[in-house]
């Protein structure tokens, strides 16, 4: 292995552990701020007031808003909250719509952010927001949108359902994967990648048994922030293009598309740079693609894209969109192959 490489550690606070979401007010202070608004989506609204009601004094409300995607028209709505409370910080509650919202406010604002992530899917340790505006979705990265404190409380992840858990511990797994091979990776983020692969595939089958379990809670939390961080961190290939070709164009949900089409893009990419992905077979058992689908389906995650809406004949225009301004990958692209690829993820076909 090349020893060439950059490491930039990230500047944000992480605060881990059981109960810890009991210090969000002690950071709101340390940050300097006096006037937080609390941000959620509106199924996690009464988790938001409580956490509101506990900050007392320092919190000015909570908009209840968020949605996925993070449509402008939202953001400004909550801008609106902003400015008329005179906020001097947020905190997010809840995964990575809520954040998104968070850090949307922070990029036309600057104001500091605390986030409480609820899901696995890693937004809150990387600078990038991704944006919708016209059925257009824009991605911008920029040091304002990093959060500046996360709080990582596994008990607030007791609750999440057991199909959201498997969905977005998958969608975690994904940035891990792409960290691996990923041209910009270095020693600390291939660690941190293999670290968080291996929380999830020895968390995620025992959530499945027991939900509420707080330690393997905390593992897969875990496993949560070095996924994420690794994304923040690296650039993504082949698999980030096709989900965000396929939700973006075709609105299929995030976290089962990147369950489903994970085993297919790391087959597609282990047969170019089998050495960089050997960990994963190690980690998994089997073939790279063979053990990640395998694992899949033993947790009971969605296999196919056919069962999310997508129909066959969407499967051209997608090829062709992920294939066009395609983000660097380990192995060249073409529109047949990246064709052949979505139809064996529509069919849910074990990769070889
Ligand atoms: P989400 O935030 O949309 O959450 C899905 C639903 O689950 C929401 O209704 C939410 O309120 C609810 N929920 C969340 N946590 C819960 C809990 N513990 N218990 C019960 N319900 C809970 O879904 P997500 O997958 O976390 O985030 C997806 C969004 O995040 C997408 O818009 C995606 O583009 C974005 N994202 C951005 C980045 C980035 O770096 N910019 C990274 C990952 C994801």
């Amino acid at each position: 292995m090349s020893r060439t490489f950059i490491y930039s550690g990230s500047p944000a606070h992480i605060v881990f552990g059981e109960g810890q979401c009991a210090a969000a007010g002690e950071w709101v202070e340390k940050l300097g701020c006096a006037k937080a608004l609390v941000l959620s989506t509106p199924q996690q609204k009464a988790d938001a007031e409580a956490l509101a009601a506990r900050l007392g004094s320092l919190a000015v409300g909570v908009f209840g808003g968020a949605v996925m995607h993070t449509p402008v028209d939202v953001t400004e709505e909550a801008m609106d909250v902003v400015l008329r409370t005179q906020a001097d910080c947020v905190v997010s509650l809840g995964g990575g719509s809520t954040t998104g919202l968070g850090k949307a406010i922070a990029y036309r604002t600057d104001l500091p952010q605390i986030v409480i992530p609820t899901t696995y899917a890693g937004s809150e340790v990387t600078p990038i927001l991704g944006q919708t505006e016209g059925g257009r979705k824009t991605t911008v990265r920029h040091a304002s949108i990093l959060p500046e404190v996360v709080i990582y409380d596994p008990a607030l992840t007791l609750g999440l359902p057991v199909s959201m858990s498997i969905t977005s511990g998958l969608n975690a797994m994904a940035h891990a994967v792409e960290a691996l091979y990923a041209q910009d990776r270095n020693p600390i983020s291939t660690l941190m990648a293999a670290e968080g692969l291996r929380a999830f595939k020895s968390s995620l089958p025992d959530i499945v048994a027991v939900p509420r379990a707080a330690d393997v809670r905390a593992d897969a939390l875990y496993g949560a922030w070095l996924c994420g961080t690794v994304l923040g961190t690296v650039g993504m290939a082949l698999h980030h293009k096709i989900c965000h070709t396929l939700g973006g164009a075709f609105d299929t949900p995030h976290a089962e598309t990147h369950a489903i089409m994970l085993p297919h893009t790391a087959a597609y990419n282990a047969a170019a740079v089998p050495e960089l992905l050997a960990q994963v077979a190690d980690i998994f058992g089997g073939s790279v693609g063979g053990g990640l689908w395998d694992f899949a389906r033993q947790i009971g995650s969605p296999l196919a894209l056919k069962g999310l809406g997508l129909s066959e004949a969407d499967l051209d225009r997608a090829a062709e969109m992920a294939t066009e301004n395609p983000y660097w990958n380990p192995r060249p692209i073409d529109r047949k192959s990246i064709r052949a690829l979505l139809q064996d993820a529509w069919e849910g076909k074990r990769p070889a």
